[in-house]
């Protein structure tokens, strides 16, 4: 199967409702030049994700965009994975914020799930995977990470999510302080597309 079909100018629908993500997805994509929409400008609606890892409700995504559109249609499912807390929030990271969708809770359940634990290690990493299906219904996975360190408070206005809680390995800023050209080129988002990029243009 030929995955080689994205060219300068081909059209790609983006699934997602999180302006967050896709201000990052189109940043990403703009050295290509391509046509990008996303599912909320074209107003359809977000399947539920009933997945249990990132790549399977990625999936859910690019093909629900998919087939409502008719188009080329980009997923990325993605969250915080905390080695004390098991891997959570990870799929569960947009719900930990809870229907305000508000991070400030969910980085407090974060930090206050650690200190019950009692451990000490802050070890967490953003993991990202990314779906691309074609209307014949050919889908391709990619998946990035990038390692790094919880702090606790909260640090920096930029960015989305859990951003002001998150030191990359090697720096000091965390994503939240870190000018968003600076993360965008060592995300886990940005770790995916490097794969995406080399497989599908
Ligand atoms: P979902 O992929 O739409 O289920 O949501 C992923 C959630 O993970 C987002 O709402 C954010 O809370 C979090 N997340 C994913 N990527 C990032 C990032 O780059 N920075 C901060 N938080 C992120």
């Amino acid at each position: 199967m030929n995955d080689r079909r994205l060219t300068n100018g081909s059209e790609l629908i983006l699934a997602s409702h999180n302006p967050g993500k896709v201000r990052e997805i189109r940043a990403l994509l703009e050295p290509f030049g391509m046509k990008v929409s996303s599912a909320s400008e074209l107003e359809l609606d977000e399947p539920e994700e009933t997945g249990i890892t990132f790549v399977e409700n990625a999936r859910i995504k690019a093909l629900a965009t998919m087939r409502a559109s008719g188009r080329p249609s980009l997923a990325d499912d993605s969250g915080l994975a905390v080695d004390a807390l098991g891997g959570a929030p990870g799929i569960y990271s947009a719900r930990w914020a809870g229907p305000e969708k508000d991070f400030s809770v969910a980085m407090e359940r974060v930090e206050s799930e650690l200190k019950t634990t009692g451990d000490c290690n802050r070890r967490a990493a953003f993991i990202c995977a990314l779906t691309l299906c074609w209307p014949d219904g050919h889908c391709r996975d990619f998946e990035g990470r990038v390692e790094g360190e919880l702090v606790w408070p909260p640090r920096g206005t930029l960015g989305f999510g859990y951003d002001p809680v998150f030191v990359p390995d090697g720096h000091s800023e965390t994503f939240g302080e870190m000018d968003q050209i600076k993360k965008h080129a060592m995300s886990h988002r940005a770790d995916a597309f490097r794969k995406l990029v080399d497989a599908c243009f």
